[in-house]
């Protein structure tokens, strides 16, 4: 059951690996489904870790199972406990109070690092797993495959190696370390270990086969010497196990049941089913299964190429509000709820595609419609005299705060005789099917009533300062004259109770769907509007907003309290969404 509260329907959807797994399941092939999502701490999670996020920790609730947050943090260079922070936060913010089920957390107090996960019920913290707390057992097991003769010290460079290795039409050549005794290979393993060799003076390779077709099967090195210090385990271990072999073992320690995993390491599974059959283990093997990777469009996506935005200041941040990443994405106001709704509505394959953009943003602007308070603010302002109003008498209009909410409510807006309305709302030449105010014109204003246009007055630049109208009370609701249409309604804010507002209109960041295409350079297509900044006022309800809340500035589009500005002290407003797809409005023409 969904609450209302939380719309993500929880009705499994359907796609190759939720069949799979549905089948394994009705075979009695595992007792219970473990899943896991392994980012490597080396930058922050983006909406394409959000799909895998969505996948597994979705298969894991729809059936009962778990899902295990690991960080596969084995490359000590490349890893950073500001990585590890964000990455909790985010995962914790994208599935909490959909899927806190299915966390699969340790047991308080197992250090073994080897135990299966416990399921924990609401309010616990997300504590996840990590690859480097099995170093020992890694390095264990690699002694392992030493021992069963599956596993050789090479003391080859690694140019020479690469050399060796052959090309995919080229077979390779074995290293004339490749028969290295059992008894040479542990103790030149074991002093890797101590720290007798420097930095890529030997690696530890699986024995498997320097012909195979499969390049990543020509001895693949499991383990490397690096003397650099690791974010949890400091300075204790100079050998590092590389991704490859890691992944497999990490799997199987946790019980995992199915490992989903993008499409490129599907040439990788070989190996890993290579390395989980050599060691020989008890218990039931984990299966690598994989999937298309998200390609969104007018973005990039790879964490390298989001280091490059920030490193070189093309965005405030990691966090900046036009930014792919979770926390950017979290900052600009979007919902936990609408970025699963759009991993759903993606679904799974096992064809890369890209996917268009405004599939997220659709994606966005129906969960926040159905969430979003109403309020009137403008952007543009232009001053409106009304001057049959006394200036200084105050009427008070009620406004719904949300017609798809009735619970949320109505609010009062105060309405006088000076008001601002939106520059563009205006228009002394409208072309035809303008139906907004026009000089002579009429137009109604929301939640009050119609007015007409009586005079326009300009400055001595023939700039349009103010517009001089007249209302007609008796169009308001309740009014003798409220069944009265005319063609437009616009949206108003009474200038001697506005709030002033900062408002960040943001954008799409980049100008072209694909901003790499062709090998272009994706610095050239920046949009250079994305991030443009207005002075605006709001209704009076708008100086109460709350980070938490979300906003529909009428006709305008959908806003939210830009949360690291509020935590300074400043008030600024991100558009999370615009009212329409303005951009396939703007390539029709
Ligand atoms: P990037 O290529 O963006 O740097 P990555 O694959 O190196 O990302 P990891 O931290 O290794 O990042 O990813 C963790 C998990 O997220 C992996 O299981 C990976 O397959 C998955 N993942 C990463 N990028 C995408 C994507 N664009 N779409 C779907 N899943 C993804
Ligand atoms: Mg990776």
């Amino acid at each position: 059951m969904s609450s209302p509260e939380d719309p993500t329907p929880v009705v499994a959807p359907t796609d190759f690996i939720r069949d799979q797994v549905a089948g394994e399941l009705a075979a009695g092939k595992h007792p219970r489904i473990v899943t896991r999502f392994p980012p490597e701490p080396n930058g922050y999670l983006h909406i394409g870790h959000a799909k895998s996020i969505c996948l597994n920790f979705g298969i894991a609730q729809e059936n009962h199972g778990t899902c295990n947050l690991r960080m596969d943090d084995t490359n000590p260079t490349r890893e950073e406990t500001e990585y590890v922070d964000s990455i909790r936060a985010d995962v914790d913010w994208l599935i909490r109070g959909w899927a806190d089920s299915v966390l699969g957390l340790k047991e308080e107090g197992d250090t073994s690092g080897a135990g299966i996960s416990a399921v924990k019920g609401q309010g616990t913290r997300l504590e996840p797993f990590y690859a480097s707390d099995y170093f020992e057992q890694l390095y264990q097991f690699a002694v392992r495959l030493i021992e069963k003769g599956r596993a050789y010290v090479c003391d080859l460079t690694p140019e020479q190696m690469i050399e060796m290795r052959g090309t995919p039409d080229r077979p390779g050549t074995d290293s004339p370390f490749r028969s290295r005794g059992v008894a040479e290979n542990l103790d030149l393993f074991a002093r890797m270990r101590a720290g007798e060799f420097t930095d890529g003076a030997r690696v530890l390779r699986a024995k498997i086969d320097m012909n195979s077709p499969n390049i990543h099967l020509r001895d693949p090195a499991l383990y490397r010497i690096r003397h650099a210090e690791h974010h949890r385990s400091g300075a204790k271990w100079c050998v590092y196990p590389m991704y490859d072999y890691a992944h497999p073992v990490s799997d199987y320690l946790e019980g995992v049941t199915h490992s989903i995993c993008t499409l490129e390491f599907e040439v990788h599974r070989p190996f890993y089913d290579w390395v989980l059959r050599a060691l020989e283990l008890p218990r039931a093997l984990p299966r690598q299964i994989e999937f298309a990777r998200l390609n969104l469009g007018y973005t990039v996506m790879s964490k390298r190429k989001l280091l490059q935005l920030v490193e070189e200041r093309l965005v405030t941040g990691w966090s900046d509000p036009r930014m792919p990443t979770v926390c950017g994405l979290r900052r600009r106001g979007v919902r936990p709820e609408a970025i699963r709704n759009f991993a759903r509505s993606i679904g799974v394959t096992k064809y890369n595609g890209l996917t268009e953009v405004n599939v997220l943003e659709n994606a966005i602007r129906d969960d926040l419609n159905r969430v979003a308070l109403r309020r009137l603010a403008v952007l543009r302002p232009l001053k409106v005299v009304l001057t049959n109003i006394p200036s200084g008498q105050l009427l008070e209009l009620d406004a719904i705060n949300n017609p798809e909410d009735p619970a949320a409510g109505t609010r009062r807006m105060p309405f006088t005789s000076e008001l601002w309305i939106e520059q563009e709302d205006f228009m002394e030449t409208p072309p035809p099917k303008y139906f907004r105010l026009r000089p002579g014109g009429e137009v109604r204003l929301k939640y009050a009533c119609i007015i007409r246009c009586d005079e326009v007055v300009k400055d001595a630049l023939g700039q349009v300062t103010e517009l001089r109208c007249t209302a007609d009370l008796e169009t308001r609701t309740g009014g003798v004259n409220s069944a009265k249409k005319v063609k437009g309604t616009i949206h108003w804010v009474s200038a001697s109770h506005a709030q002033p507002l900062m408002v960040r209109m943001v954008d799409r960041l980049f100008t072209e769907e694909e901003p790499e295409k062709n090998g272009r350079d994706f610095k050239t297509v920046l949009n250079p509007h994305s991030l443009d900044q207005l002075s605006a006022f709001g209704e009076p309800a708008l100086g109460q907003a709350r980070v938490e809340e979300r906003y529909q500035f009428e006709r305008i589009g959908y806003f939210s309290l830009d949360p690291e500005d509020a935590a300074a002290g400043r008030t600024v407003f991100n558009r999370t969404m615009s009212m329409k797809d303005t951009w396939a409005k703007a390539a029709k023409k």
